[in-house]
């Protein structure tokens, strides 16, 4: 985590708790236990304080941030009173949402310049609920992206492929645009090979090269309904060339990785590159 905040950085995080209730298979950064909601909130107080006015955007992580409850909230204006033109990404399971006043209160707090992250697993319950670890997740998490949508909140939908997810993905896109339509993108992401993504490995991990057909096909049937859509985290290597304009920038730039394989590549400074955080290098890299 970085002591002070850079203008145009899309690593600026204030990073709320360690705990989670939820217990994703492939989390990155597995959760635990402890009492650390006031000291991180006294951290995030000073980055916000001695932040440039001019900070593009903040992102507000955890564990699961709204297990912060109101200290969310006042954290929330905080950045508001001191950095009014900056975007606060929050990023979060989605599960306290179905909580109507305090879904109200957070919105309310954060105006426009809010976007939440909210991951959403699989379009069967079972799947959604196993990848989370969490019985009754699927359910919460639905109802927290109606509350969402009902306050007119801007909803980044984030779908982290794994081995568990990938064959339902043209379906997934399809429930999408009939049950979620409100979504202000659908966000298709690789990976990062890290935390409890390791332990798993044999449960979850898949090869770009064997989703990517997939991938493309969920892609499609989200752009023909004009959902905007993006790919994080994979190489533009990875992609078809039809596809590679989906791709974004979006791995944090103190986490990014190139090989020497992309030293040859002409497509370097438009690729999004490898998580260095990660254990594997994905397979099939080559310079285009
Ligand atoms: S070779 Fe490297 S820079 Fe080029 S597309 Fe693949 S990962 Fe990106």
């Amino acid at each position: 985590m970085k002591n002070k905040f850079e203008t145009n950085s899309n690593s600026n995080v204030l990073f709320v708790t360690n705990q989670c209730n939820n217990r994703c298979i492939m989390c990155c950064q597995p959760p635990h236990g402890g009492d650390d909601i006031d000291v991180y909130y006294a951290r995030n107080e000073r980055l916000i304080k001695t932040a440039p006015k001019d900070t593009k955007e903040v992102c507000i992580t955890g564990g699961e941030p709204t297990l912060a409850g109101d200290k969310l909230i006042s954290l929330v204006e905080l950045v508001r009173q001191e950095l009014p033109n900056t975007s606060i990404h929050i990023l979060s399971n989605g599960r306290n949402f179905q909580l109507n006043d305090y879904t109200h209160r957070l919105a309310v707090a954060g105006g426009d310049k809010l976007i939440f992250g909210i991951p959403f697993h699989s379009d069967y319950c079972g799947d959604h609920d196993l990848i989370t670890g969490a019985k009754g997740a699927f359910n919460e998490t639905m109802h927290g992206l109606y509350n969402l949508s009902e306050e007119g909140c801007c909803i980044e939908l984030r779908i982290v492929i794994n081995k568990l997810n990938y064959k339902r993905l043209p379906k997934m896109a399809e429930y999408i645009f009939k049950n979620l339509p409100f979504v202000s993108w659908v966000a298709l992401m690789a990976m990062e090979d890290t935390g409890y993504a390791v332990k798993n490995d044999n449960t979850i991990w898949v090869e770009p090269i064997e989703y990517a057909k997939l991938l493309c096909e969920a892609v499609d049937i989200l752009d023909q309904w004009r959902i905007p859509v993006s790919i994080y985290n994979l190489p533009l290597c990875l992609l078809p060339a039809t596809h590679r304009k989906f791709a974004a920038q979006s791995i944090s730039d103190w986490k990014t990785k190139y090989i020497d394989v992309c030293e040859r590549c002409s497509n370097k400074s438009k690729c999004c590159g490898l998580f260095a955080t990660s254990k594997k290098t994905f397979q099939g890299l080559k310079a285009i």
